[in-house]
């Protein structure tokens, strides 16, 4: 029997999340259908657009652009601050009910997961009914559209989601590859990064059908063990589990950057916002870890990292930020990168912390000031108090807060 695996995909998930609140809340107007973003720090000419409704889009808008050129395209522009809480309770919701649709359940980002419903009774048959009717009980009880791809793997239903939006379902069925996904430009094909679609055009592989057709060897001559990753899923090729990830295995976060980030100082702030809202976490639940890891993604798409295991379990602040910068510092190779993430594995419960020979006053002090800052963030907001190093930095305090316990890197599927 072959497998049914849905890919579900939030449509401008950051602008239609803040768009279904205001309504709940009673507005009148829906931001979706007026030009509108969601960025980030509208003061500063750093900050960039998240996210993106249709009129927007209709004047050129593009997802990652300055707000200030956004805002010379379209003058009438109305700018929308991000809220991360809204988006980890939104996104909450969509997965929870999923869940009560789908055995398995695989969160992929804050705002995309894939199920498998291949046990389905009747799935076989039925599978364009299932799939309207999740559909539609998001747009109606959640306030927001999807699309949902649907197909034997992951890869293609991913790419299938991607297709016309919003509001859409699309299959990509292994006889449908080539008249639906062949076509498509190579850039367009998962996994097909801005500098290997320019290699690829240097070799005059332009669609997704050109990849597919060229010998899997040549590929792999030029990209190594990418070209063989690249030519497998042109043909649609991929096999790999919709798997839930463990439950708190690990706590983790990445933060992909608005700019590259080119030198230690500005790292090292990358790295403090994300231990904030790691640290947070983890401490909201009552664990401390023991085994540190820092990540990287290049501008190249090419991913690294390095770990550290620690005798003594902790859950400070500022003592995992130490680990941080010093594990960076050493694994950094200097070149330009994108993306920062970093994972606390080995976690025990607190009350396992036993004050011991090594724990001095400042460890006290430190723990205090930690409980101060998370009970002022709970009651008053993430960004109620932060630290001043982010001033002026273009940076965001806390960062990766909605990606926990993700795939901390993606592009693996
Ligand atoms: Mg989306």
């Amino acid at each position: 029997m072959c497998k049914m695996i849905f890919h579900i995909d939030v449509n401008s998930a950051f602008l239609s999340w803040e768009a279904a609140s205001r309504i709940q809340h009673g507005e009148k107007r829906d931001i979706r259908e007026i030009p509108c973003v969601v960025g980030g720090d509208s003061t500063s000419r750093r900050g960039i657009v998240l996210a993106k409704s249709i009129p927007a889009k209709a004047y050129n808008i593009s997802t990652g652009e300055s707000l200030f050129a956004a805002k010379r395209k379209c003058p009438v522009l109305e700018i929308v601050p991000p809220d991360y809480d809204l988006y980890t309770r939104s996104s909450k919701a969509l997965f929870d009910m999923i869940k009560t649709l789908a055995p398995s359940v695989q969160v992929y980002s804050i705002d995309e997961c894939f199920a498998d419903l291949s046990t389905l009774p009747g799935i076989e048959e039925n599978f364009m009914d299932i799939a309207k009717n999740l559909k539609d009980r998001i747009k109606n009880e959640l306030g927001f559209t999807v699309n949902i791809g649907i197909s034997e793997n992951k890869l293609l239903a991913k790419m299938a989601s991607d297709f016309k939006k919003p509001d859409r379902i699309h299959t990509l069925f292994p006889y449908e590859i080539e008249k639906k996904m062949w076509p498509l430009k190579a850039g367009e094909l998962f996994m097909a990064g801005r500098s290997t679609t320019r290699k690829l055009e240097r070799m005059g592989i332009m669609t997704i059908g050109d990849i597919a057709r060229t010998d899997k060897e040549i590929l792999k001559g030029y990209f190594k063990k990418h070209g063989e990753t690249i030519w497998r899923y042109a043909n649609g090729l991929e096999d790999s589990v919709v798997e839930r990830p463990a439950e708190m295995k690990g706590i983790g976060n990445s933060t992909t950057l608005p700019f590259d980030v080119t030198d230690h100082e500005t790292a090292h702030k990358v790295l403090l916002s994300l231990c904030e809202m790691t640290c947070m976490r983890m401490r909201q639940a009552k664990k401390m870890g023991r085994v540190f890891s820092v990540s990287m993604k290049n501008n190249d798409f090419i991913s690294y990292s390095h770990q550290k295991k620690i005798f003594h379990p902790t859950d400070s602040t500022s003592e995992i930020y130490s680990i941080a910068k010093e594990l960076f510092n050493h694994a950094w190779k200097g070149e330009p990168l994108r993306l920062l993430g970093l994972r606390i594995t080995d976690l025990c419960p607190r009350e396992n912390l036993q004050l011991s020979f090594f724990d001095s006053d400042s460890s006290e002090k430190e723990r205090r000031l930690d409980e101060t800052v998370d009970q002022i963030r709970e009651k008053y907001g993430l960004y109620s108090i932060t630290r001043s190093a982010f001033l002026e930095s273009g940076l965001k305090p806390i960062a990766g807060g909605v990606h926990s316990d993700y795939k901390m890197v993606s592009g693996h599927l």
